[in-house]
Formats: C-alpha cells, sequence, structure tokens
C-alpha cells in the first residue's frame, strides 16, 4: 500500500493552447476579441489597494444584485463563481448526487465528461444527428440531471427554447443544466423559463462576451432552492471564491449595457462575414449562433489546415476525436484579423 493508491485519479481537462507570444492571431479559445468596458478599465486602475487587507463579501451581494437586476430576478435566484467553469463543477458537485446516470450529448464541452469523472457521477452520452442537432427524445429517459450547452461548443449549433422547455419539462425530477456560455452571439436565452421550472439552472459567463475571461467570472440563475442547494456546498467548500478587485470589475461591466451590446453585434457582424468567406473558400459548416465556427472543408484534411495555419502564427483548434476530427473551430477575431487568416486560407487552398 502506498499513498498513490488514495490518490483521486483523474484524466485532465485540455483547455486551448496560450501562446506566450504577443504576435499570435489567437482564434483558438473562443476568446472576445475587443477589451472590456472602459468602466472596467476605470474601476480597476482606481481601486483602493487597502481593501485587500480585508476578506471579500463572501455573498458577492454587488454582483449578484448587479445580475439579479439585469436579468430581471431576485438576489436569491443568482450564484457568482470563478468563471462558469467553477460555477458549472460546483453544479456538478451539487445536484448529481444519484446513482441514475447524467446525460449530455456526446459532441459538446469536453470539460463534462471530467466533471463527471471527478466527482464519479455516471453518465451517458447522447449522440447528435448528423447536423450537430440535439435529439430531445434522447433527454426522455431515466437520468441522473442533464447537461446542455446552448449554443453548443464546439458546433455553435443552436437549440430553440421550446425544446429545452420540453426537456425540461419532462423531466421534473432531475435538475437540468443549460450552459448558455455563447448565448449573447445569438442564442435564445432559458432565462425566461425559471419562474415556470424550479430544476432549471442557468449558467452563464462573463468569459466570451464581456470580453473578461481573465478575470474569471461566471454565475448561474435558477430557482431560490437550486440556487440555496449551491450556496450551502459553495459555503462548505470555499466561502471567499471571488477577489474584490474581480467583484468590482464585475459590477462595472453588467453596469455597461451599452458597450456591451455595440461589442456583441460587432463580433456576430464580423462572424456573418466570415460564413460567407469561409463557404466561398469550400468550407462547410453548421450555422453558427457563437463566437466560433466550426468548420470543414469540402476537400482539405483539417489537419493539414491547422498546421498550416499553426505554421503562419494563426492558432485555430482542432481534435482528433471520432466524428469532429475533420472539423476546426475557428473563433471570431477582429475583422482585421479575420481578413488576414481568410487571405492567407484563400493563397493556400489555391495554391496546394
Ligand atoms: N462552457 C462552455 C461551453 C465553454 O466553451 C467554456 C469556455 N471554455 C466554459 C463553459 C467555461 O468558461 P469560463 O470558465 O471562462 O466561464
Amino acid at each position: 500500500m502506498s499513498w498513490e493508491d488514495n490518490v483521486r485519479k483523474v484524466v485532465p481537462y485540455v483547455a486551448g493552447e496560450q501562446p506566450k507570444d504577443q504576435d499570435v492571431i489567437k482564434l483558438n479559445t473562443n476568446e472576445n476579441p475587443y477589451p472590456p468596458s472602459p468602466k472596467v478599465a476605470a474601476v480597476i486602475q482606481g481601486f483602493d489597494c487597502d481593501i485587500l487587507r480585508r476578506y471579500p463579501d463572501s455573498d458577492v451581494s454587488a454582483l449578484v444584485d448587479a445580475l439579479a437586476e439585469r436579468h430581471g430576478l431576485d438576489r436569491e435566484q443568482v450564484f457568482v463563481g470563478v468563471g462558469s467553469d467553477d460555477v458549472l463543477a460546483m453544479s456538478f458537485l451539487t445536484f448529481f448526487q444519484g446513482k441514475k446516470p447524467i446525460l449530455f450529448p456526446d459532441i459538446t464541452y469536453s470539460f463534462y465528461d471530467v466533471w463527471a469523472d471527478l466527482y464519479r457521477i455516471p453518465y451517458e452520452q447522447q449522440p447528435l444527428d448528423e447536423t450537430f442537432r440535439i435529439k430531445k427524445e434522447d433527454y426522455f429517459r431515466e437520468n441522473g440531471g442533464i447537461v446542455i450547452a446552448n449554443p453548443n461548443a464546439p458546433t455553435g449549433v443552436a437549440s430553440k427554447r421550446s425544446v429545452l422547455e420540453e426537456i425540461v419539462g419532462a423531466n421534473p425530477d432531475s435538475v437540468v443544466v443549460i450552459d448558455e456560455a455563447y448565448v449573447d452571439f445569438g442564442g435564445e436565452s432559458c432565462v425566461p423559463l425559471i419562474e415556470k421550472y424550479d430544476n432549471l439552472l442557468v449558467v452563464q459567463t462573463f468569459s466570451k462576451s464581456r470580453s473578461m475571461a481573465g478575470m474569471r467570472i461566471g454565475y448561474a440563475m435558477g430557482s431560490r432552492k437550486l440556487i440555496g442547494c449551491l450556496n450551502d456546498v459553495k459555503f462548505a467548500f470555499n466561502s471567499y471564491t471571488m477577489g474584490a478587485v474581480a467583484i468590482a470589475a464585475g459590477v462595472a461591466s453588467v453596469e455597461d449595457e451599452a458597450y456591451f451590446a455595440e461589442t456583441t453585434a460587432r463580433v456576430v457582424a464580423t462572424r456573418e462575414r466570415t460564413k460567407r468567406e469561409l463557404a466561398r473558400l469550400g468550407f462547410v459548416f453548421p450555422d453558427a449562433k457563437t463566437n466560433f465556427i466550426f468548420a470543414a472543408h469540402r476537400s482539405v484534411p483539417a489537419q493539414e489546415i491547422f498546421d498550416a495555419l499553426r505554421g503562419n502564427r494563426m492558432y485555430v483548434r482542432h481534435w482528433n476525436k471520432p466524428r469532429i476530427a475533420d472539423h476546426l473551430r475557428i473563433s471570431i477575431g477582429t475583422d482585421e484579423e479575420m481578413d488576414k487568416v481568410l487571405d492567407f486560407l484563400e493563397s493556400y487552398l489555391n495554391g496546394r
């Protein structure tokens, strides 16, 4: 017997590469190409460091209140964490304690199976159809919980709220988690369903549409009961998840709705233009409602295009996994960045 027999064994999630080199056109982790709101910058620049002597507000009241107001909810319906990864991990720990398997799609955010393994939660992956859509009937069976990213990652495909409502309604005895990391780029949010279903948890993040991946802020919205359960587990784990700077910066972001609307609209406009150009270059892809496009070329293997882009300091994401190995996930950058990538692709594909 060695201490190694007592170690919790788990295969970790592999995050997208964060190159030290600033010259790279970085379209591999779905970050926002625009800076956070100038109000966020002002709050951070003016931050009184003396405040750091004290522990932060463990209830994160200022940010919870700002988010509750933004979404038309009560503060008892909002839970904040260190990025949506933290909120999702906490949700798996809190809500998926049953013996029945939890359900999520076979192609989705690749952290779900990692958390399930970490917490020893049984799970069954439900195959998306050939067009990467979820089949709602797959979720009308016995289960210990359901997780659906909407829009989905890495496919970019959005499900209609009415379809997700059917799934939530058919599973009153399970918690259904809808991961809305990308919803602000064109998805239909399930937040309006929260008052109707006490088993629905909607998770969002500041990392994409609010340009604050580096600050680590995510949040969940749901019934008072669900949020109460999450808080019980959080306060049994770590009372002070959110630092004082993150709380202040998060509030400033929520208070600048105009900037948020303007930058997300800009990303969406660039995405729509990029779709037209990629189609012209021979790529096929499901209609993306996200800040990325999941594209396969009609004739050139994804690995080859990935290597060629990388050789020219243009990073996208590629998974050597069944069903998706012929696809590249290309995050939406600035118009200038996308032009460089599209120009490169055009000359590469024509010259080969
Ligand atoms: N959900 C999905 C579907 C994602 O793609 C990501 C980003 N990797 C996250 C959640 C987590 O994002 P964050 O922890 O930065 O909020």
